[in-house]
């Protein structure tokens, strides 16, 4: 028989990967209203972003609209993990819609500084991405004091009214690094920039990038699991790419990896977002190994253990029903 030139083909798997404890719950919440309360139960936005968890939803009732207004009167509404402002919780008061409020605890608690450091009447930078449903809902606590700051070159544009009374705050689901120099220009602009009292990027965030880094730089290819609309997934493609994987694709399902991404490939890492359930990441490693990949390790960095309770509102029906 003839030697390979190539090493083993091998499957590095990051860990921690897929769904964080926010996500968990929110999913759970819709899961339980639905049983008791019946379809359908109607769900403003995705409740998390991830294309499987929301078709599956709706094959088992949940209706997914962009605002409480496409609800109809007096009906179930759950709002999304990524959290919403109080325009839209009064929206769907005047429409008398009973609201389940799977807000992720971490996205409520940067909602809570936001609140804070505007009664102390700051000017807010909060880091993030314009347009993504968590910023609209953090920046929608107090519109007249929080800009958004999308990036380190963003940091040019940002006016103040008191350079000596600037606070940052963040998306949970950011890049570190890049965060962290988006911050350092901002300081540079603003010596007494003061910081969020804790990391506003979260756990799950945090050690999905830390997996992915250790696994990088051994990569030839690394494949992330998850949506394309999933800030925290889009980020560990950017961060892999940042830390020396030679490729990296995000995919939504393992019928959407090329063949053509495993020309000359020896090892491939895998790892996938905080929404991304891991039935999906075991079809990717099936998939891989159908093709020699067979040889899989995981590479663990960290240990999760956080679990959140349900939303009050749905613990509260699951017991009147009980
Ligand atoms: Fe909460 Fe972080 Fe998960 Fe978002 S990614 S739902 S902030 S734990």
């Amino acid at each position: 028989s003839s030697v390979s030139s190539e090493g083993t083909k091998r499957v590095l798997l990051a860990s921690p990967r897929g769904y964080c404890a926010g996500v968990d719950r929110a999913v759970l919440a819709v899961e339980k209203a639905l049983e008791v309360h019946g379809a359908p139960v109607y769900v403003r936005k995705e409740i998390v972003h991830n294309r499987h968890v929301v078709t599956s939803l709706e094959a088992r009732g949940a209706i997914f609209v962009n605002e409480t207004d496409d609800v109809p009167e007096g009906a179930i509404v759950v709002f999304s993990a990524h959290g919403v402002s109080p325009a839209v919780v009064a929206a769907a008061d005047r429409r008398q819609l009973k609201t389940i409020d799977a807000t992720c605890p971490l996205v409520t608690k940067v909602h809570k500084e936001a609140v804070r450091f505007a009664s102390s009447d700051y000017d807010i930078l909060l880091i993030g991405h314009t347009g993504h449903e968590e910023v609209e809902g953090t920046a929608g606590e107090a519109p007249e004091h929080i800009q958004i700051v999308n990036s380190p070159d963003d940091v040019e544009n940002v006016v103040v009214r008191d350079p000596d009374k600037v606070v940052w705050i963040s998306q949970t689901t950011l890049s570190v690094d890049e965060t962290m120099e988006t911050v350092r220009r901002l300081r540079e602009k603003f010596p007494t920039l003061q910081n969020p009292p804790s990391d506003d990027i979260c756990y799950a965030t945090q050690n999905r990038q830390v997996a992915v880094k250790k696994i990088a730089p051994q990569a030839d290819l690394v494949i992330v699991v998850g949506s394309q609309n999933s800030s925290n997934s889009v980020r560990l493609v950017e961060v892999a790419l940042e830390y020396g994987a030679k490729a990296s694709h995000r995919i939504d399902f393992a019928a959407e990896i090329d063949e053509a991404w495993l020309e000359g490939v020896t090892t491939v890492g895998v790892t996938s977002g905080a929404s991304v359930p891991e039935i999906l990441v075991q079809d990717v490693l099936a998939w891989l190994a159908e093709r020699g990949y067979g040889d899989t390790e995981e590479v663990v960095t960290a240990k999760e253990d956080l679990l959140f309770s349900l939303p009050k509102e749905i613990r509260r029906d699951m017991k009147a029903a009980e």
